[in-house]
């Protein structure tokens, strides 16, 4: 590879990768999409499968939203994962997700299986890209975990409020009680007899990846179903 290219490819990174112990760590926005050469420009995947902490950028971008006002977990517990996940098309696409450290090594490795399986993920941003507003977020199909809120309608802090749950493609995978179903525009979907390749089925790679390290899913309840959501007790 010429230096020409090599400074072309560069000048398309928003932020400079990253060296850290002789490993490069490249830190791209969310939503974007990667070829094949560049994800082997940068030395393959690994080079984007990483944890940071939550430095003051990051912090001023969930400042007052996912980190509202009130916010009972330390921002010192928190962590943003850098990852990739194939989207619908199939394509390498970058991540961002903010968790608790304690569950930060277990989502890489979660993340890291699913990607190399080709587990469909459509988008994961940042909840606060939605203002914080799980329903917005939900209908947009965004996969999401920290988010300082309270359980639908109730005083308890869900376990988002401690960033230990994740929601998996929420449109496609909605909360149903009864005849409630959040998101509401994915309604049709709490039908768990349709063929969809995007639901999450009891011993497919998503369950499984989680499953497995402990992570509990909201599929399995049994007065209502979270079909999105996994959580892990600590
Ligand atoms: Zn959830």
């Amino acid at each position: 590879m010429g230096l020409k290219a090599r400074i072309i490819l560069t000048s398309m990174v928003f932020m400079a990768p990253l060296l850290l112990s002789g490993q490069t760590l490249v830190r791209w926005p969310s939503g974007c999409v990667l070829s094949q050469m560049q994800l082997e420009m940068y030395g393959g995947a690994d080079s984007f499968f990483f944890i940071g902490e939550i430095d003051d950028d990051t912090f001023s971008r969930i400042d007052g939203v996912s980190f509202g006002s009130g916010c009972t977990t330390p921002r010192s517990d928190l962590r943003l994962l850098h990852l990739l996940h194939r989207n619908f098309y199939g394509r390498a696409q970058v991540g961002e997700m903010i968790c608790n450290k304690s569950v930060a090594d277990d989502l890489l490795k979660i993340f890291r299986e699913l990607y190399d399986a080709g587990y469909p993920i459509e988008k994961i941003y940042l909840i606060d890209e939605y203002g914080a507003d799980d329903n917005r977020s939900m209908a947009d199909n965004n996969t999401s975990c920290f988010n300082f809120r309270r359980k639908p309608g109730m005083q308890e802090l869900s376990m988002h409020a401690r960033g230990l749950a994740v929601d998996i493609n929420p449109l496609y995978n909605p909360y149903v009680k009864g005849t409630h179903v959040e998101p509401a525009s994915g309604a049709v979907y709490a039908d768990r007899k349709r063929k969809c390749p995007y639901y999450i089925r009891k011993g497919d790679a998503c369950h499984a990846a989680f499953t497995r390290r402990g992570w509990k899913w909201g599929g399995s309840w049994r007065s209502a179903q979270d079909w999105q959501h996994f959580e892990k007790k600590l």
